[in-house]
């Protein structure tokens, strides 16, 4: 028997019609040198409309693609709603990628019409003489004569103001009937080898994904959140953060390009956030503004995902006891739209098991089916210490990426699971741990050693700022792990005090005999820290 519901699509054009009438006065604030700006859900779906009628102006038809070269301002999400809900393609494009690798994405996608920002309007015009398909682009912002002239090119391109181009057209416009299905959103992985790999959200993807972030098993908005979206709408989607405020009342703080922790804090403190989302790194580095300036208030602050890479343990609980920020571990990829889980722990534990919990990458989502799969190709079982390649499956999970003739990319979809490239382990109720990625995971005399583990270990000591752990070639071992450390200003540890620190969290045969001392662990565009560099830097092992 069909049922008898109603078959409406699940689009992208819902958020905005819902979001301006519903929660008109909601708010998105852009942080500016100038100091904060303010726009309302309402003026966002007013100019989404506009937005879309200026796309059809510039000739932008069927699925074309768009990109975006922007920082996290009220603009960009204007984007972010608009050019989807028309039925184009929006492509948020890495602002730190390598220049080959952007101008690669640029026309892999075939971006039509690129909107950049005036703060990075010159150092994207470089791009442009490789990527001859684009033949509009829109500044956001006032950019002087010559940058407008490098933009332009030799008459290649018509360049247009953000502001003018919206003002001139009709806040109203007739959202066309899409198929849920169709592509709504792209962002490049930089995670693989080669070249960049695009993975395509649906307009229903989408909209599960940030249902799901929205509720409970996530960050439960509601109209008094205020969000602090620290996360780029370039990677992996923001995380679900942007449309699951606006779905939700819920005020989004854009940090633009301020994304340093006095300003982080200033925008908590005088903002009143009371959420948001961010890699490990940067949640590092607001903990020290915070620990040296006690004076700072982020009493609002309640919940921030963290994720992309492993949350430090030690980072959690500083910031749980130090300032009563819940630090809600998440792990996801950019093939998973990315949430695949959070890690809010099941009620009613003693405070040692409810921190056994928040440690682990987190409880499945709904939607997120899972299964590990050992070396030798079995399901193994989810008992909490059995460990294999994490394979998952589920609405918002990506069964190819786009356009790709890569041999190597069939190895990533498995019978209809991705293949994520984690090695981790499941509790019986659907925890999951990750204890390394398979290519950072070090094989130590036929014995695998996580680096994860060495590196949550060392972060829990008080001289240690940052650590990360790699493996490097050992002719007796086959591989041994090299730890790169970066100690607190003024007050660096010594070999001797970290090997011993270890022996007290890890087993003996597991603690590094190479270390390297470094002002800063190089990352990568999205702020993990750089294996593969870190490999590369110190492929002939380091000081003991
Ligand atoms: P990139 O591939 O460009 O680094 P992604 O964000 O897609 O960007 O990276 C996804 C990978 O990041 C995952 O496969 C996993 O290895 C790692 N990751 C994400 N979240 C976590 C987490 N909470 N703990 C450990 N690793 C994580």
């Amino acid at each position: 028997m069909r049922s008898t519901m109603q078959n409406v699509p699940l689009l992208t054009s819902r958020i905005i019609e819902y979001a301006g009438r519903v929660y008109p006065g909601s708010e998105v604030v852009t942080w500016g040198a100038d100091g904060p700006r303010r726009t309302s859900f309402a003026d966002i779906a007013n100019d989404c409309r506009r937005l879309a009628n200026a796309l059809r102006v510039l000739g932008v038809e069927g699925d074309q693609r768009v990109g975006t070269f922007m920082w996290n301002n009220a603009e960009h999400l204007e984007l972010y709603l608009g050019v989807p809900a028309s039925g184009a393609v929006l492509h948020t494009i890495n602002i730190r990628l390598f220049p080959q690798q952007m101008v690669y994405v640029v026309n892999h996608a075939e971006d039509r019409v690129i909107f950049v920002d005036n703060s990075l309007a010159q150092p994207f015009s470089a791009l442009l003489a490789h990527t001859p398909l684009v033949k509009h682009v829109v500044v956001n912002g006032p950019v002087p004569p010559e940058v407008r002239q490098a933009l332009a090119g030799d008459g290649e391109r018509e360049v247009h103001d953000y502001r003018e181009l919206l003002d001139a057209q009709s806040d109203t416009f007739d959202w066309p009937v899409l198929d849920e299905n169709d592509g709504a959103l792209m962002c490049y992985t930089s995670g693989t080898t080669g070249n960049p790999k695009g993975v395509v959200y649906s307009h229903r993807s989408n909209l599960l994904h940030a249902t799901f972030c929205a509720g409970a098993g996530a960050l439960s908005l509601s109209q008094s959140a205020r969000a602090l979206a620290i996360v780029p709408l370039f990677h992996a989607n923001s995380w679900g953060l942007a449309y699951a405020s606006m779905m939700s009342g819920a005020s989004v703080i854009m940090p633009d390009r301020f994304l340093q922790p006095e300003p982080l804090v200033k925008m908590i403190s005088s903002e009143k956030v009371t959420c948001g989302g961010a890699v490990p790194t940067i949640m590092t580095g607001v903990l020290e503004y915070l620990d040296a300036h006690p004076e700072a208030d982020v009493s609002s602050m309640k919940d921030v995902i963290v994720g992309g890479s492993a949350c430090p343990p030690a980072l959690m609980h500083a910031f749980h006891e130090r300032h009563g920020v819940t630090l809600l571990h998440g792990w996801g990829m950019t093939e998973t739209s990315p949430l695949g889980t959070v890690a809010i722990p099941p009620v009613g534990l003693d405070e040692e098991e409810h921190w056994r919990y928040r440690h682990t990458q987190g409880r499945l989502a709904l939607h997120v089916e899972a299964r590990l799969v050992g070396a030798d190709g079995s399901e193994q079982p989810w008992d909490g210490t059995s460990v294999g390649e994490v394979e998952v499956r589920g609405p918002w999970i990506t069964a190819s990426y786009y356009r790709d003739d890569d041999a190597a990319s069939l190895e990533k979809f498995d019978d209809g699971w991705l293949r994520t490239g984690d090695i981790g382990s499941l509790t019986p109720d659907g925890y999951l741990t990750i204890s390394d990625r398979a290519k950072d995971v070090i094989k130590s005399g036929g014995e695998w050693i996580s680096s994860i583990d060495l590196e949550n270990a060392l972060m829990g000591h008080p001289k240690v700022h940052e650590a990360s752990v790699v493996g490097v070639p050992d002719d007796k071992w086959g591989e041994r792990p090299l730890a790169v450390v970066v100690g607190v200003p003024d007050d660096v540890p010594g070999v001797e005090e970290l090997r011993e620190f270890l022996l007290t969290k890890v087993a003996r045969w597991q603690v590094p005999e190479r270390w390297a001392f470094v002002t800063e662990v190089p990352k990568t565009s999205v702020g993990k820290f750089d294996k593969k560099v870190l490999r590369a830097q110190y492929a002939e092992g380091a000081l003991p």
